[in-house]
């Protein structure tokens, strides 16, 4: 069972990139300028879940987005 999860709200991303610095293991940036949650799941349209039992640098990430685009949830 996974512990953690890491809720990514495209719509709201407005491409800052503090995500893909603090944790480029999980967050990369698109050529659209937004950047994508790597192995994350499309739940609704523009919301990205990622299950996971190590947070990693997920918080740093969340902590760093201007807008709160990234949102930890645990399980
Ligand atoms: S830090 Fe936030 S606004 Fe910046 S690219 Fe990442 S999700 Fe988008």
């Amino acid at each position: 069972m996974a512990k953690f999860k890491i809720i990514y709200d495209r719509d709201a991303c407005i491409g800052a990139a503090a995500c893909a610095a603090l944790d480029p293991k999980r967050f990369e940036m698109n050529t659209d300028g937004k950047a994508d949650l790597l192995k994350g799941k499309e739940t609704k349209p523009g919301l990205w879940v990622l299950e996971v039992n190590d947070l990693g640098e997920a918080q740093e990430a969340a902590d760093g987005c201007p807008v709160d685009a990234i949102k930890i949830e645990e399980l």
